[in-house]
């Protein structure tokens, strides 16, 4: 069952969502009470790491600074320039990859991962399907990301307006294999049903129980289970604003 659910501004930090079964929330980070939500929300004080272009990030809350960061430097315009040069090119083929955020995120052609986090060459695993719903092969290839390429962090990245919730919400005939990916999402749907939200509000609530429902499905896998209990990895929501470029982290989840 659904407990709670907020959002923090990208410029602040999500709670841990470790895992037991599917769902128990620890920060094993040290927090300080915020004052401007009803229920205790903590915010976590990290201090910023300092990362260099090529670095090997294998720590969770290094890995959200950095795309914490890229989307600051997206919304305000000073984005950086990447270097796209057959030298770093070849060098991520001599080298190998090392990517610090698994991004499982919507097709959405109005959310690319790479470019709303401000990331280049080798720095993002990005799993995109509609809807950013989760089967076996996505859980596949986020296991592959961890357990091969040691990614710390998986994020679920939903976002504002989804065609994909909107058409679970509004129900009608769907050809060819596009309700498949709507048999996915209806069950959140029937959820923010029964919550009474109706409208805007409806697709909205649907699209945040669809993020928790990936989620939940993602840490059913016995490698992310012992990633997230040797506290290697962690795995996050997080929801993007269309209009105002800002990526928001999921504080608190509970199934
Ligand atoms: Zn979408």
């Amino acid at each position: 069952m659904r407990k709670s659910l907020f959002f923090i501004s990208a410029a602040s930090f999500s709670l841990v969502f470790l895992l037991n079964g599917c769902g128990t929330l620890t920060s094993p980070i040290k927090e300080k009470q915020s004052a401007n939500v009803g229920n205790q929300v903590t915010q976590q004080v990290v201090a910023a790491p300092v990362y260099k272009r090529g670095e090997i990030i294998s720590s969770p809350e290094a890995a959200q600074q950095l795309l914490i960061e890229g989307n600051r430097r997206f919304t305000s315009g000073n984005t950086l320039s990447k270097d796209l040069s057959l030298t770093r090119r070849s060098d991520l083929i001599k080298n190998g990859q090392h990517p610090f955020a698994v991004i499982l995120s919507c097709s959405d052609s109005r959310v690319p991962p790479e470019l709303l986090l401000d990331q280049a060459l080798g720095d993002l695993f990005v799993v995109r399907v509609a809807g950013n719903v989760v089967s076996p092969v996505e859980v596949g290839s986020i296991e592959y990301a961890v357990e091969h390429l040691n990614v710390p962090l998986v994020v679920v990245l939903g976002h504002e307006e989804c065609g994909a919730v909107t058409a679970a919400v509004q129900g009608g005939e769907n050809h060819g294999s596009i309700e498949d990916i709507l048999d996915k999402i209806k069950p959140s749907v029937s959820k923010a049903r029964k919550s009474g939200a109706i409208g805007k509000d409806l697709i909205e609530k649907s699209s945040d129980l669809n993020i928790q429902n990936a989620l939940c499905e993602i840490s059913k896998s016995p490698i992310i289970q012992e990633g997230v209990k040797a506290k290697q990895i962690r795995i996050i929501g997080a929801k993007y604003d269309l209009d105002e470029g800002v990526l928001k982290f999921m504080n608190d989840y509970s199934i």
